[in-house]
């Protein structure tokens, strides 16, 4: 009886080990696709800044052009004044070049924006390229390490199910039937007794009922959940 009982907790930790690596290789994949979404919204940021960069720039050329485009209008009008016959046309002209004068120094501010807009950018953008870059090694590092873990996993997974079939053979009939039968209802068959508690229920076990289980010379069940009680020497 002895062989069975020490088989019996044998066959259940076996059995907490499948769930265990089995919950644990179920939530590396939402964990890597984490890790992934992070690298994305990184690189992504980075590209913001680095398109935000050429878009300043492209828009300074722009007042660029315009500037010189106004510049060329007023030459032109200045040109115009000498030929004017009355004061009234005379003075329509120099207003409208005063007005392309203001239009241009809006113009020239507007531009001083974008270049301060842009050197800030310019100073930061070495470092955010640089930490994106050091996170997305370190991120693809731990990636590769859990699709390591993953594989050993699955074999750990495996061995343990090869050796529950061995095991669970040994048993006799009727004890395999009893732990099919617990296990079904109980998803945990065998408790191991600890500080004279069923480890399934937290029962407190009788003094008696304990120096019946010490004797380990039958299978005994906990009065409380059904579960298979199991005094093992080395775990109290
Ligand atoms: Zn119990």
């Amino acid at each position: 009886m002895d062989t069975v009982l020490d088989l019996l907790v044998k066959i259940q930790n076996l059995d907490d080990e499948i769930k265990d690596t089995g919950a644990e290789l179920a939530r590396i994949p939402q964990e890597i696709a984490k890790l992934e979404t992070q690298i994305k919204t990184r690189e992504e940021d980075l590209k913001k800044a680095e398109d935000r960069i050429q878009e300043l720039k492209k828009n300074y050329k722009l007042k660029e052009l315009e500037i010189t485009e106004n510049e060329e209008k007023t030459s032109k009008l200045n040109t115009q004044t000498f030929a004017v016959k009355t004061n009234e046309e005379y003075r329509a002209i120099l207003n409208e070049i005063d007005f392309i004068k203001k239009r241009n120094r809006e113009i020239e501010d507007e531009m001083i924006g974008l270049m301060e807009e842009e050197e800030q950018l310019k100073n930061s953008i070495d470092r955010i390229r640089a930490d994106t870059k050091e996170f997305k090694d370190i991120t693809l590092g731990k990636i590769a390490d859990m699709k390591k873990k993953s594989e050993s996993l699955v074999e750990r997974g495996k061995m343990a199910k090869a050796q529950l079939h061995d095991d669970f053979a040994k048993l006799p009939e009727d004890a395999k039937n009893l732990y099919t039968r617990i296990k079904k209802v109980r998803d945990k068959a065998v408790c191991p007794i600890v500080d004279n508690t069923c480890t399934g229920c937290f029962a407190n076990l009788t003094h008696q009922f304990l120096n019946e289980l010490k004797q380990r010379n039958k299978i005994l069940l906990c009065d409380n959940c059904g579960r298979i009680l199991v005094y093992t020497n080395s775990r109290t």
